[in-house]
Parts: structure tokens; C-alpha cells; sequence
């Protein structure tokens, strides 16, 4: 009988709620939702959070309460919070604090900025930068080797100071004279793994380190503090609350960066929601997860551990990428495979098994049929095959014609930087060819019409984070410069509205998250971001000056531009 009552009660109480009150109500906005069923709106309301309403002006207003906020959005055009799909979170942190070498112009440019660092670094600690790239230099000063440059100009500027620059692909690396000292790296150093010391004809070494003997100098720099650790995961916050990016998928995280997030989490200080990808490479760390399970969720979904990253090949850029034919430019390379496709078979297998998607960075055709096919094998051997796996290929940039209707076929998802087209299209026809690029390169409306996914990212630090720089890619096939004028390739340009999805609902979707987030309905989370121009409108080639007025995460406003005001 008590129950009886108990029960009736909570009815009563329930049914006589009255309706709930948002604790804030945007309007005025010009807000491309991604939700099919109301594509457009012109407010919302919030409450915790969440989404509990939004549509037409009168509409979201029956929300407004005594409590209610309500904030202008002055006809500003807002999109969910674009997801990045492939980056790497603390790399784009360091990146910051560290020597920013990309959009350096020529190695002198470079030389200089060495010459400066020096003059304010004590003697004997190390300088390390990121993002130059030989393609995109307009002058060469000193030797070359290989298609490299050579540490001496480097050396003579730094002999007290070891210095070690990676190469915007993160494939390979230049040490100076002092590095390869420190490190007791000398010409008579052979080096048998997955990786190369380069040197010039009569031997001596150009202080180029390629793919996995970048350790050999790499080991050698100071572990970084823990102080420097949390410096770089704000100045990454900082960075992709300021362009727009209200989720991230970190591509290959060790146990250390997971206990930094957590503890961000902790101290309220995480801002952007991660998808952890763990880094395949680390047995340890994936035998611990498979103990446990996926994470999923975590601090009010600002945290997810749900996917692995591991590597079939290396970049086009260093003729990394494992190609089924040889390089154009240099007929006796292939590029080569990194994890042999028998351990990407295993760990795959283990990830199904315990609950995990699998994200294989694959550049070449050759890498990405490797992986297609090693997937392939662990759906076929699976007694009982889970309905939702996600497998993902990561970059996917160069299909054999054979391979593109696999992506859809198979349901595994094609993560793409369209960024990386832009970016390297200029060159990449002198790597592969026209024929090859024609058939397989970057092709998204071929994967598109095939039934595939795509999700975009920028690959940050590789490209800097813009999302709106890598929208423009993606619509226009064009340089940052606008080269060509009709855009490479132009039949494999998404539409504007393919290319929010790669970046919202179906970024979402490859994080298995899209009833979250991904798009502004009721119920999902109150991320997204204002616009000072409506991108999917104007005159293609002003996209990229879109600049971000607002980010909001969880409905709460994490940036706002200095010269914007939202309060009514
Ligand atoms: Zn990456």
C-alpha cells in the first residue's frame, strides 16, 4: 500500500511540474543547426548545459523564466562547435610554446630564427621547433641532400645550443652539430630500424633523421615538466576555443597526457571535449585499457577513451607513404609500412574484442589497401561481429580506384584533413603523378557518392587548427592563395553543407557520439560557435577570412572575440 502511494505521489509531483525554465535563451541568431528536420533557427534556449529548446523566436522564448538570461546574437550566422577529427591536442600546445616554424619561408628565415633563440637560451639547453617544410620555401641557401637541407648553416649558428626541428609532416627531423654530439650520433652510426641517418655522398651526415630514428636524437631532450605539460594544454585550449573548435580527437595519447586531462577535468579547467585515441604503439598502456574497457564520458562527456591509433605508413612529403607503384619522382622508392600488417591484424582483433575502434594513419594506396585488408580479416573472424565498430582510416589521401567503394562497403570511416590537400597538392603531383592523382588523391566526392563518411580535422600541428581555413579547402580545392582558379580536381569538391557535416554530425558520428553532439537539437549539448559571416553563403574566397565572435561549450561562453559584445 505504501508503495502504492509512493508511486502515485511521484506521478503527481511529475505530472504537475511546471515546465522548466531555461538558464539562457540566445537570439536573433542565424543558426545552421545540421538537424534535418529544422535546418535553420533563429534561437535557442539552454538549460545545464543542454539544448531544451530551439527553432523560431516565440517559440524558444516560452522557455524564458524569471532567472533567464538572454543573450543577442546580433543576426550573427552560428554552427554547432566544429570537431576536429584528427589532430594532436598537446603537439598543438607545444607547438605554441615551442619554436612555431610553420609558415617559415626559406631555410635562412629559419637559420634567423635560431640565430635569435640562442642569443636568449642558456648554453647546453636544447631548442626544439616544429612545422618547417622545404616545398613551401622560395629560396634554398646551402647544400641539399636527398630533397633535404644540411645542418651546417644551422650548426654554425648554434654550436653551444642543441637544436632539433621537426619537419611539419613529423616524420622527420634536422639536428644540429651539438644534437647529433650529445645524442653520440657520428657517420660511422648505423641505424637498422623502421627509419633512415641521412647522409650526403661521401658520407657525412646531414642531420636529417627520418621516421623512427628521429629517436635517436629525440631521447636525448629533457622529459618536459609538469608545468610545461599544463602551459601547453592551455595554450591548445586557448587555441581551439579561439577558432571555433569545441571538440577534439586527440590521434595517439599515452597514460601521462590521460592523467593531465583528468586532472583538468578536476580542476574545471577542460574546455574542449577530447576523444582520446590511445597510441597503439604502447602495449602496456592498450593491455591496462583492455582490462578496463573503453571510458566513456567522463566529466560530463569532456572526455572519451574509445579508440586506438596505430600507423601503416609514413607521409607523401618524405616519400614515406607505401605506395603500390613507385614514386614518380623517384622510380625506385615505394615508402615503406611502419607497423607490419600482421600487428595491425592483432591489435585490431584485441580492439574489437574489448570494445575499441581502431584509427590507422594510411597515407599511400598500398597502406590503405594494407589496412582495408587487415580489417576485413578481423570483421570475417569475428564469431559474432558487433553491429557498431567505426573502424577508421586516418588521412585515407591516396586510393587505388579498387579501394574506394571498400570504405562504405565496409563501414569503416575515412578521417580526412582537406587541409592536407591545399597544402600539399602543389607538390604532390611530382610524388604520384597526374594519372594517380586523378584516380585516388583526396578524393572525397568519389568516397562521398560511394556511400562513405568522411570527418575532417587539420591534423594540428601538422596545419594550423582553423577549421575555416580547411572549410575552404574543402569547398574550393584551392591553395590558402586561391590557386588554381577553378580548384584541383574541382569534380572532387565537397558542397558547403557535406563539408559542415564533416566537421560537425559526422565528426561526431566517428567518435561514436552523435546523440550528444554534432548538431543544436534538444537534448544534445549547447557547443557551438558565431560567426562574423555567414560562411555558407558568401563569395567562396572570403571564406577563410570568417573570423570566430563566440565559442560556447556546455551553453557556458568560453571565448569571445575583443571586439564582440553578446549581452542584450
Ligand atoms: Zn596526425
Amino acid at each position: 500500500m505504501r508503495a502504492f502511494l509512493f508511486l502515485f505521489l511521484c506521478c503527481f509531483i511529475t505530472c504537475q511540474r511546471p515546465q522548466q525554465f531555461a538558464d539562457t535563451i540566445f537570439v536573433h541568431g542565424n543558426i545552421y543547426t545540421m538537424d534535418q528536420a529544422q535546418p535553420k533557427a533563429e534561437g535557442m534556449a539552454v538549460l545545464d548545459g543542454k539544448i531544451i529548446a530551439i527553432g523560431h523566436l516565440e517559440a524558444v522564448m516560452q522557455f524564458k523564466g524569471e532567472n533567464t538570461r538572454v543573450m543577442e546574437l546580433h543576426g550573427s550566422t552560428i554552427s554547432p562547435g566544429f570537431i576536429d577529427s584528427h589532430a594532436h591536442f598537446m603537439g598543438l600546445g607545444y607547438a605554441k610554446l615551442n619554436l612555431d616554424l610553420a609558415g617559415t619561408t626559406s631555410y635562412a628565415q629559419i637559420v634567423q630564427k635560431i640565430r635569435d633563440r640562442v642569443a636568449h637560451t642558456p648554453p647546453g639547453a636544447w631548442i626544439v621547433g616544429r612545422g618547417w617544410h622545404q616545398d613551401k620555401w622560395d629560396s634554398v641557401s646551402g647544400t641539399m641532400v636527398r630533397g633535404f637541407p644540411t645542418h651546417a648553416l644551422l650548426s654554425e649558428v648554434s654550436p653551444d645550443h642543441p637544436v632539433f626541428l621537426m619537419h611539419a609532416s613529423g616524420h622527420l627531423g634536422l639536428a644540429n652539430g651539438k644534437a647529433m654530439e650529445l645524442a653520440g650520433i657520428t657517420s660511422a652510426t648505423g641505424y637498422s630500424g623502421a627509419g633512415d641517418i641521412f647522409e650526403d655522398e661521401v658520407g657525412n651526415l646531414t642531420g636529417i633523421f627520418n621516421e623512427s630514428a628521429m629517436e635517436l636524437i629525440a631521447s636525448h631532450i629533457p622529459k618536459n615538466e609538469a608545468q610545461q605539460d599544463q602551459l601547453a594544454f592551455d595554450a591548445a585550449t586557448k587555441e581551439c576555443l579561439s577558432h571555433g573548435i569545441t571538440s577534439f580527437h586527440d590521434a595517439g595519447v599515452g597514460q601521462s597526457t590521460i592523467d593531465l586531462y583528468k586532472k583538468n577535468i578536476a580542476d574545471g579547467n577542460m574546455k574542449v571535449r577530447i576523444y582520446a585515441m590511445l597510441d597503439g604503439s604502447d602495449r602496456l598502456l592498450l593491455s591496462s585499457y583492455f582490462v578496463t574497457g573503453p571510458a566513456i564520458g567522463l566529466g560530463q562527456d569532456m572526455l572519451t577513451i574509445r579508440s586506438i591509433k596505430l600507423y601503416s605508413d609514413g607521409a607523401l612529403g618524405s616519400r614515406g607513404a607505401w605506395l603500390l607503384d613507385a614514386y614518380s619522382d623517384m622510380p625506385d622508392v615505394h615508402g615503406h609500412s611502419i607497423v607490419p600488417p600482421d600487428t595491425l591484424y592483432r591489435v585490431s582483433t584485441d580492439a574489437i574484442r574489448y570494445g575499441f575502434q581502431v584509427g590507422t594513419h594510411a597515407i599511400g594506396d598500398r597502406a590503405n589497401r594494407e589496412v582495408l585488408n587487415q580489417y576485413q580479416k578481423v570483421f570475417d573472424n569475428q564469431e559474432c561481429l558487433p553491429s557498431d565498430f567505426r573502424f577508421r582510416v586516418e588521412h585515407a589521401q591516396h586510393l587505388h580506384p579498387d579501394d574506394i567503394s571498400r570504405f562504405h562497403q565496409m563501414g569503416v570511416i575515412a578521417a580526412m584533413q582537406a587541409i592536407h590537400m591545399s597544402s600539399d597538392r602543389p607538390w604532390a603531383i611530382d610524388r604520384l603523378g597526374q594519372q594517380r592523382i586523378e584516380d585516388g588523391a583526396y578524393v572525397w566526392q568519389k568516397l562521398l557518392k560511394s556511400g562513405a563518411v568522411i570527418i575532417n580535422g587539420t591534423d594540428a600541428p601538422v596545419e594550423p587548427i582553423d577549421p575555416m581555413a580547411c572549410f575552404y579547402a574543402s569547398v574550393s580545392r584551392k591553395t590558402l592563395t586561391g590557386i588554381p582558379p577553378g580548384g584541383y580536381e574541382p569534380s572532387q569538391k565537397m558542397t558547403r553543407e557535406q563539408a559542415l557535416r564533416s566537421y560537425t554530425l559526422d565528426a561526431a558520428f566517428g567518435a561514436f557520439e552523435e546523440n550528444i553532439k554534432g548538431s543544436l537539437e534538444p537534448g544534445k549539448y549547447a557547443d557551438f560557435v558565431l560567426f562574423d559571416q555567414d560562411f555558407m553563403q558568401i563569395e567562396e574566397d572570403n571564406i577563410p577570412a570568417t573570423k570566430v565572435l563566440m565559442t560556447v561549450v556546455n551553453g557556458e561562453v568560453v571565448y569571445t572575440d575583443p571586439t564582440y559584445s553578446s549581452e542584450k
